[in-house]
Formats: structure tokens, sequence, C-alpha cells
């Protein structure tokens, strides 16, 4: 990137990537940060107009599981800042000269930023444990392994049922973590009582584009977007920190 910005101009492709078998196995949402940073970064710098920059993914409309306020959003902010969009290609492979899709057409581009969709760990692969088409472990609504009654999986090792537009993200691995928790302590005391990690789905992001944030939020029930101008980029470098050093033990944690 730096080797760019020397350079003054070029182009710049930066997508992501679905899995058919395991809808929530996707990780959309840096990518749409990653590009809106860019854009941000270049027009600080005053040489954005020497740049070509494109999203692309192979679904129609990438980040319509955000909710439809914050897709056209999205899809508004490409247009305003002169983000140029493939969707709806199958990508085939990735060359030195940027993607090739699957129809035969080609996206050039001097840097390919791309998160591919997740598939389950080797580890997993390796294991006698039930696993999803994709490799993730199968698990019950109480998080726990298919036909392992002992074994229990949350978070991103687990295949997830429920909406489609549901997608494996940290509250919902902490979540998962509680129910778990909670479901063995019950079955030991040979009590009825459950909880299904289904009914805690959500989505759960602060999009950061450099200028701002939008914070958006997502359930069965209610779908908000809120734009956060400015002080949406701060509190997103603070929560960064925040989450970073209270992993690390320096600062105590408060939510
Ligand atoms: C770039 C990026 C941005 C994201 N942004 C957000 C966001 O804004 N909001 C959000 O909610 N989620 C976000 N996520 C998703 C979130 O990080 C994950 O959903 C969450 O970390 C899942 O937690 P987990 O404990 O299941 O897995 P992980 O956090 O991946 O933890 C698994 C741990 O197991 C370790 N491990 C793996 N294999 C082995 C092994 N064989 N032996 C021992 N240890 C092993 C790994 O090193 C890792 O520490 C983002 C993810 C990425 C990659």
């Amino acid at each position: 990137m730096d080797a760019l910005v020397a350079k003054g101009s070029g182009k710049i492709a930066v997508g992501f990537g679905g899995n058919p078998k395991e809808k929530s196995a996707v990780r959309g949402g840096p990518s749409f940060e990653l590009i809106f940073n860019i854009d941000h970064y270049l027009r600080k710098k005053g040489i954005r107009d020497n740049f070509e920059l494109t999203f692309f993914a192979p679904m129609e409309k990438p980040g319509a599981r955000m909710g439809k306020k914050a897709l056209t959003a999205t899809q508004k902010m490409f247009d305003k800042k002169n983000i140029g969009k493939r969707f709806g290609k199958k990508i085939k492979t990735f060359t030195e000269k940027g993607v090739l899709f699957e129809d035969g057409s080609e996206l050039t581009s001097d840097i390919t930023m791309f998160i591919s969709a997740g598939t389950g760990s080797a580890i997993l692969k390796n294991s006698d444990l039930t696993l999803s088409d994709s490799g993730f472990l199968k698990i019950d609504d109480y998080c726990q392994v298919v036909n392992h009654p002992n074994v229990f999986a949350i978070g991103d090792a687990a295949a997830f049922e429920g909406p489609q537009w549901a997608a494996k993200q940290g509250h919902i691995a902490e979540k998962m973590g509680e129910i778990a928790a909670y479901n063995i302590i019950k079955k030991e005391q040979n009590s009825h009582k459950r909880k299904s990690y289904k009914e805690y789905l959500s989505i759960l992001c602060v999009m950061d584009t450099g200028t701002g944030a939008s914070f958006v939020y997502r359930n069965d029930k209610k779908q908000v977007m809120i734009p956060l101008p400015i002080v949406g980029h701060w509190m997103k470098q603070g929560w960064g920190k925040y989450a970073r050093w209270t992993k690390l033990k320096q600062f105590p944690k408060i939510v």
C-alpha cells in the first residue's frame, strides 16, 4: 500500500466471499471497513482521484444480512465515495493482475484484499465429532455437539442454525459460552431447564468508515442502523483499545 501511495496512482480491489454450505461463516464487515478507510486515507493525502477503488463479492447484495437500512446506506456510500461495485459474480481465481471471475470477466488491481468465507478447522476434521457439511461442529439448540453428550461447542467452531442472516460474531461466541455453561450445570443437576443459543442470535457491529461509523443491530424483531458521524470512528478506536487492554488485564473490565 505504501509503495502504491508513493507511486501516486493505482487500482485497489477489496472483497469477501461466501460459503453456500454455511451462510453464517462469512466475514464481510472488515472488508467494508477497509475500503471506506482506504478511501478516507487517500482523500486525506489528496490523491483519491488518481485511484480506482472497487468492491467485489459473489452475492448480489453484499451486506444484506445487516438489514435493509444498513444495506441501503452502504450502497449509497459506495456511490457517494465513487467506489466501483462488482457484485453477484463468482470468483474463479486471483491472478497477478487482479481477480478473475467465473464468467470470464476480470477486475484488474494493483492490490487485492479478500476475506474468504470460513470452513471448520483441520483439528475438527481429524476428530470423531459430528460435523456440518463445511466442517464445523454440529450442535443442538443447547450448544451440545450432536451425538456427543459431554461435548459442547461455542463460537466460530460451531455450525450455526437459525435465520439466514446469522453470522459468526464475537458477542455471539460470548453468549454461547454462557449458555453452554448454564446447560452443563442444569444437566449435572438433573434439571430439565435449558437455554437455546438461537434466541440470542443477532448482528451487532460498529462499522468504521474513517470519517465516522454506523451502528448496526439486527435480530428477529428489529433492524437498526444509526449513523455516527465523526464520534463513531473514535468510539470504535476506543473500543479496540479497551478490548485489548482488558484482555491483557491492563484495564478493569466494565462491560
Ligand atoms: C477482521 C475481523 C473483524 C471482526 N470484527 C468483528 C466485530 O466487529 N464484531 C464481532 O462481534 N465480531 C467480529 N469478528 C468475529 C469475532 O472475532 C469472532 O466471531 C470471535 O472471535 C469468535 O470467538 P471464538 O472464541 O469462537 O474464536 P476465536 O476468537 O478465533 O478463538 C479461538 C482461539 O483458539 C485458538 N486455537 C485455534 N486452534 C487451536 C489449537 N489447535 N490449539 C489451541 N488453540 C487453538 C486460536 O488461536 C484462538 O485464540 C471479526 C473477526 C475478524 C477476523
